[in-house]
């Protein structure tokens, strides 16, 4: 793909939970093929966040749009279909070969169906093959191809989480939302996939939202930074402009 992903754009966006007020008329857009940070305390909503943009909570008010498209109401398969795809924060994989969950991600694309892959269809077959190679390839890109036939729980740490995210773009999607993509990971784990997110925003011409702890990767990886303290936005700039706020320093710092 060539053309530019559509912008992802939080228009207002509240989410209430029985009292608390988890998102409060938060707005942002994430420009097309940029990496846009979503930083923030803990419990200061980036997850929820997520939740919205994928689909999962449904904002009590506010909106999602991608381009012109309103995904606000949309079930999460569908957005996944029009193109935003996810990690989840806490989620590695255990089972299967690396190549299985590239592989799993890429059926969530076909049109077969899995009647016409059990009767092995001249069509079926024909997807089957495109998407290993497509799988092949998101491999190579994300440092995993020398392990695509490896069970994943014989992989480190850092390469298991790195499967989720070459599952996610497996998707083929025009956005992809990061939740903390190197948390847990070691320096060489985290210098390795921070080159990893940097490759394939360029080279598949994607839209990043990054949900990450990691100030040295995200000053690194962001054009944009959005700053979350309990639920409201409370600064948004470059990552040299967040780093000087006085407001951020504050919610940072506690003081
Ligand atoms: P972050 O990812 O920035 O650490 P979260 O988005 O996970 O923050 O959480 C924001 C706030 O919303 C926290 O106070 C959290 O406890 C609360 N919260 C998140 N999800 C739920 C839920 N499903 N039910 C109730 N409260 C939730
Ligand atoms: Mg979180």
């Amino acid at each position: 793909r060539t053309d530019p992903p559509p912008p992802l754009t939080a228009e207002h966006v509240t989410v209430r939970f029985a009292g608390l007020t988890a998102l409060d008329d938060v707005s942002f857009t994430v420009a097309p093929g940029t990496v846009h940070a979503l930083i923030g305390p803990n419990g200061a909503g980036k997850s929820t966040c997520f939740n919205v943009l994928s689909g999962l909570y449904r904002p009590a008010s506010g909106s999602v749009r991608l381009g012109a498209r309103d995904l606000t109401r949309l079930a999460p398969h569908r957005i996944a279909a029009l193109g935003v795809a996810r990690t989840f924060q806490n989620i590695v994989t255990t089972q299967g070969t690396v190549a299985d969950n590239l592989m799993l991600g890429r059926h969530a694309l076909t049109r077969a169906g899995f009647a016409a892959s059990a009767l092995r269809l001249p069509r079926a077959v024909r997807e089957q093959r495109a998407h290993l190679a497509e799988a092949r390839r998101i491999a190579d890109l994300t440092g995993l191809g020398g392990l695509f036939d490896t069970p994943v729980a014989l992989l480190s740490y850092g390469d298991r989480k790195r499967v989720e995210l070459a599952r996610a773009l497996c998707l083929e999607p025009r956005v992809l939302l990061l939740d903390e993509p190197v948390a847990g990971m070691n320096a060489a784990e985290r210098a390795r996939t921070t080159e990893v997110v940097r490759d394939v925003r360029a080279e598949l011409g994607l839209s990043v939202v990054l949900v990450e702890h990691d100030m040295g990767l995200v000053m690194r990886l962001a054009d944009e930074v959005t700053v979350l303290d309990f639920g409201r936005r409370i600064a948004h700039g470059t990552p040299d402009e967040v780093r000087r706020d006085p407001e951020v320093l504050r919610a940072y710092l506690g003081t």
